[in-house]
């Protein structure tokens, strides 16, 4: 039987790492793009890579008609609301207008594809509402929230006009060792650990072009703001449920949840036996001009779906820390090795 096949885009990121191992696991045939060759640690011999931009619309087109998929998952993004502020009109075209181009390439060339599109809290923005589901209201305040609200708004316009099988999953804050450094939750991650191991500064710089562990403090923003945290390998698991479901739908991907950073901060350190209030400094200045609490009503992917997250807050805090804690020593072993 021809293994079914799913073309990723984005997928040498955080949710790409865990949804090409979720996929190769089920026998699906996986093509990947990403904008750069694939590294030494990815899954490159088992993949079928591509290299380009997918704002380049004669890639884009030629990427669908090579790997002639039959699920799509657009990952690739601009994926930072903050630095969305610095790049507004790239975050524009590939936020929102790919995930369009997408819609197109489907409906003219291949419309029994099932597509899936990576919507985010972040288009929820200044919503009051204190849980957000698939009704709430977006008013987003980033251009990161604002273009994914636009590509959110026409996979579901698509979907309605023409009957395609085009859905969104609203993602919540999720996270996962694979989680980029410039994360706050990463950042934490990284600092509990590099203490573990008896460090008092930290190489890696944070946003303030300073170690991210200085004088054995881990220097952060607003550490009340709360998040509806959730790990990444259970997400990329609603993902795929969701194209398999028989009707297209959006749905709300989060694990209803929230956790404030303080909270973040004090399991992560209670995992190496440490009190956080003696490393963690809130400053004003790294404190967002705009930083939305988020929590996900995930009723729908419930119900319908019977999904349910299986990962806690604290299984996932103490994952990463330890992740980082191994990272850590291997790169501490690795000098060593290379000796004579
Ligand atoms: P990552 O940032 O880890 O991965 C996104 C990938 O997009 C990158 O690896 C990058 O791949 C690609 N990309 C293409 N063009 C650009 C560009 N101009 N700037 C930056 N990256 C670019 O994101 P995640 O895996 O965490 O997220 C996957 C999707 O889910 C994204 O669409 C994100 O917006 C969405 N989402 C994620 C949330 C989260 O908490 N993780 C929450 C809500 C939504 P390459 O460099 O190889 O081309």
């Amino acid at each position: 039987m021809t293994p079914r096949s799913a073309l990723i885009t984005g997928a040498s990121g955080q949710d790409g790492w865990y949804l090409i191992d979720l996929l190769l696991g089920k026998g699906y045939q996986v093509h990947a793009q990403s904008r750069f060759p694939a590294g030494p640690d990815s899954h490159r011999q088992e993949v079928c890579w591509y290299v380009g931009d997918l704002t380049n619309s004669k890639f884009l087109e030629t990427l669908v008609g090579r790997a002639r998929p039959a699920e799509i998952y657009n990952l690739a993004a601009v994926s930072r609301p903050q630095l969305s502020w610095g790049n507004p009109l790239e975050t524009a075209q590939l936020n929102a207008i790919v995930p369009h181009q997408f819609c197109e390439i489907v409906r003219q060339f291949c419309p029994e594809v099932r597509f899936f599109q990576a919507s985010s809290s972040e288009m929820f923005g200044a919503t009051r509402s204190p849980v957000q589901d698939e009704d709430t209201p977006c008013i987003p305040n980033t251009p990161y929230g604002v273009a994914k609200a636009y590509a959110h708004r026409i996979v579901g316009a698509y979907r309605t006009q023409y009957g395609l099988h085009l859905s969104a999953g609203i993602l919540f804050n999720h996270e996962s060792p694979r989680r980029p450094l410039d994360f706050v939750s990463q950042k934490i991650a990284h600092g509990v650990a590099s203490i573990a191991l008896g460090l008092q500064q930290t190489k890696e710089l944070d946003e303030r072009g300073q170690p991210i562990l200085e004088a054995g403090r881990i220097h952060l923003g607003n550490i009340d703001s709360q998040r509806d945290f959730g790990f990444a390998g259970d997400c990329v698991e609603a993902m795929h449920a969701i194209v398999q479901h028989n009707v297209a739908a959006d749905y709300v991907i989060g694990t209803g949840e929230t956790h404030s950073i303080a909270e973040f901060c004090e399991v992560a350190f209670r995992q190496i036996g440490r009190d956080w209030r003696e490393h963690v400094i809130s400053r004003p200045d790294l404190v967002r001009k705009t930083d939305d609490d988020t929590r996900a009503n995930p009723s729908k992917l419930k119900s319908v779906l019977g999904f349910n997250f299986k990962t806690s807050f604290s299984e996932l805090v103490a994952m990463m820390v330890q992740a980082r804690i191994e990272l850590l020593q291997k790169s501490f072993e690795a000098p060593a090795k290379s000796k004579p």
